[in-house]
Parts: structure tokens; sequence; C-alpha cells
């Protein structure tokens, strides 16, 4: 997966980003979570609902769903045999803010239970709206 910062503009999709006045339920889309191995991220505490809010966010806001899928960056690498137990992606969540609509990937649920990543207030927010 491809590392963006947090809050910089969606461009992850190509196609559907090639048109910058394109919004998403009115609002423009930023990345959110994109986290990739050796690059630093946000970590801190969390609402303790925020996990279980985001796991069940990966069927009720699931889309871009990709036809490969995507190994959590920041676990050990996979070793033969361990694939089927190792976390792993393959759409994104999107959910709107007051301002802004979030693109994250899937893993983000992980992430945040596995990897201490403190999302954006803005984003928190947003997702435990959906609650
Ligand atoms: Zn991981």
């Amino acid at each position: 997966m491809t590392y963006y910062a947090d809050l910089t503009p969606y461009a992850y999709d190509r196609d559907w980003a090639a048109d910058a006045t394109r919004l998403w339920q009115g609002a423009p889309v930023v990345n959110v979570g994109r986290l990739d191995r050796g690059r630093p991220y946000e970590q801190g505490v969390v609402p303790s609902e925020l996990a279980a809010v985001l796991n069940r966010m990966r069927h009720t806001h699931r889309t871009r769903q990709t036809r490969g899928f995507h190994f959590c960056p920041l676990c050990p690498s996979p070793t033969s045999g361990s694939y089927a137990s190792h976390p792993y992606g393959s759409a994104e969540i999107w959910v709107r803010g007051s301002d802004v609509a979030f693109a994250a990937p899937e893993l983000i649920a992980h992430y945040v239970e596995a990897h201490a990543y403190l999302p954006p207030a803005a984003f928190v927010q947003a997702v435990l709206a959906t609650a």
C-alpha cells in the first residue's frame, strides 16, 4: 500500500482522484491511516469503542474493494504458513466528517488495536458518530 500522510488529499485511486473537483457527499476526500513501515505515525489512547466501531465499519462502510489484498506493513512480515492469520485488508472505509470525507484502508481497525495508531480527532469523531 502506498503511504500518505494523514489529512492529505486523497489520491490513491488515480482515476477517481484525477478530477480535483470530485467530491464525496459534498466534501473533499482526505487520507487517514495509510501507514507504512518506517514511517512515523501518531500514537496514543483512543476511545475504548473506536476499534470495535471501525471493525463494524469494515462491513457497513466498505468501499473500493480491490482484487488483491494488502498485509499489515507494521506486523512482522508473514512467512510461509502464516499468511492465513496475518492481518490484511482489501478495501477502504469512507466516512463523512463535518468539513471533509475521510478515506481509510480497512486495516485502520487493526492499526488502532495492535499498533496504538491515533487517527486525527476529526476522523475519530466522525467514526463514533456512525455508532
Ligand atoms: Zn499489524
